[in-house]
């Protein structure tokens, strides 16, 4: 099947009892058992299995090629569980230098105490990670791309295929592409991971994460951690995510159009020093985008030519976009990075890693494109 085909419908199968088509929310701690320790399809307590997270997890892992689904509460917690069914003391990881924040503070302050290290290099080019590979032994390759928030973008084929050559595995954090644009086991990696807090859910209601694999083995290791440390999605966040997918690959074309439109319009905008968007032939990953994605998603950052307080007032005169941090919903929001999701880096290697005083960052929304463009037309006359 195809992929919208494949999103609306895989892992789902209507209700035995009564046709219902939409999957119940499973609201059970329990399952009553017909004697002790016979029990109907694994269902006996719901942090080891749930009927409404189990068709999520069919979903997702449908949705990204994979064998296995398994989600947890939150992103965050979905790659702690990554990390510890990959890592042990005395381990290393390489990531990206522009890792999402809550990533770069769990390695730091959660495993690096444990003994798993975690260095940064440049995965943009394949020469570097090469390089870093043969430094020193290398459990795990963590990728995100496109980044946030200058969306530079990693040859996951190219890369994934020098890890495998020295026995590490790479992760790849899909968030910002969805499976829709991108499809990472396909090129190499080993596991992909979700905030399925921003695309997949996409209507700003839920937190959510999920880990998607083919490996048995390993995904044995992470359904036993998901049980063992209990950080589950609860039946009704399943469902919300589960509602969510059904539309992903419609939404996410439209997230595409109008983020290709308002990255045009921003290109030509006086005030506007530059525009960080993969669909932008300027953009330096725009050719290795153009092989690994289907379209160039619905993330944009800008240079406003000014000042830390010209980018944090700009942000404060939009009315369509609001002025919040996440992404992915089907609302166009707004953020100035170096005072927001940024803040904790010191302004010199701030600067230093290409994040402008000026720098903001669009999730661009469903809306009717039209209202967007105005809306940012006005926000920069009123600077
Ligand atoms: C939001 C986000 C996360 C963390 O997910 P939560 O659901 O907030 O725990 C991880 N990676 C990326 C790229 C994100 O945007």
């Amino acid at each position: 099947m195809r992929f919208g085909t494949t999103a609306i419908h895989a892992g789902q199968r209507p209700d035995p009892t009564t046709g219902a088509i939409m999957t119940p929310i499973f609201c059970t701690s329990t399952y009553v058992q017909e004697y002790p320790a016979v029990v109907k399809d694994g269902y006996d307590y719901s942090r080891g299995k749930n009927p409404t997270r189990t068709a999520l997890q069919d979903n997702l892992a449908a949705l990204e090629g994979g064998k296995h689904g398994i989600c947890f509460a939150s992103g965050l917690a979905a790659m702690h569980a990554v990390v510890s069914a990959t890592c042990a003391p005395g381990d290393r990881v390489l990531a990206g230098d522009d890792l999402y924040g809550g990533s770069y503070r769990m390695f730091k302050r959660v495993f690096e105490p444990l003994g798993v290290t975690m260095v940064q290099v440049d995965t943009t080019d394949p020469a570097v990670v090469r390089g870093a590979l043969d430094d020193a032994p290398t459990r795990l390759l963590w990728l995100e791309t496109p980044t946030n928030p200058l969306l530079r973008v990693t040859d996951l084929a190219a890369v994934s295929s020098l890890a495998k050559a020295k026995g590490a595995l790479v992760c790849c954090d899909n968030t910002f592409a969805t499976p829709y644009l991108q499809r990472p086991l396909e090129l190499g990696c080993d596991i992909v991971l979700h905030s399925a807090t921003k695309y997949l859910g996409g209507h700003s209601d839920v937190v959510l994460g999920a880990v998607v694999l083919d490996d048995d083995s390993l995904a044995e290791k992470i359904a036993f951690i998901q049980f063992a440390v209990g950080g589950v999605p609860g039946p009704h966040d399943a469902f919300l995510v589960l509602r969510g997918t059904k539309t992903l690959h419609v939404r996410m074309q439209r997230h595409c159009e109008n983020a290709s439109a308002v990255a045009d319009m921003l290109s030509h905008h006086p005030r506007v020093k530059a525009v960080h968007y993969p669909g932008l032939k300027s953009h330096p990953g725009h050719a290795v985008a153009a092989r690994q994605m289907a379209d160039f998603g619905g993330m944009i950052s800008f240079e406003l030519d000014g000042s830390v307080e010209d980018g944090m007032r700009f942000t404060t005169h939009t009315k369509v976009f609001s002025l919040a941090e996440s992404l992915g919903g089907v609302e166009s929001l707004i953020e100035h990075p170096p005072s927001m999701t940024h803040a904790s880096i010191p302004a010199e290697t701030r600067r230093a890693a290409g994040l402008a005083d000026g720098l903001i960052r669009l999730s661009v929304g469903i809306e009717d494109v039209e209202d967007l463009i105005d809306d940012l037309e006005h926000a920069f006359a009123a600077l």
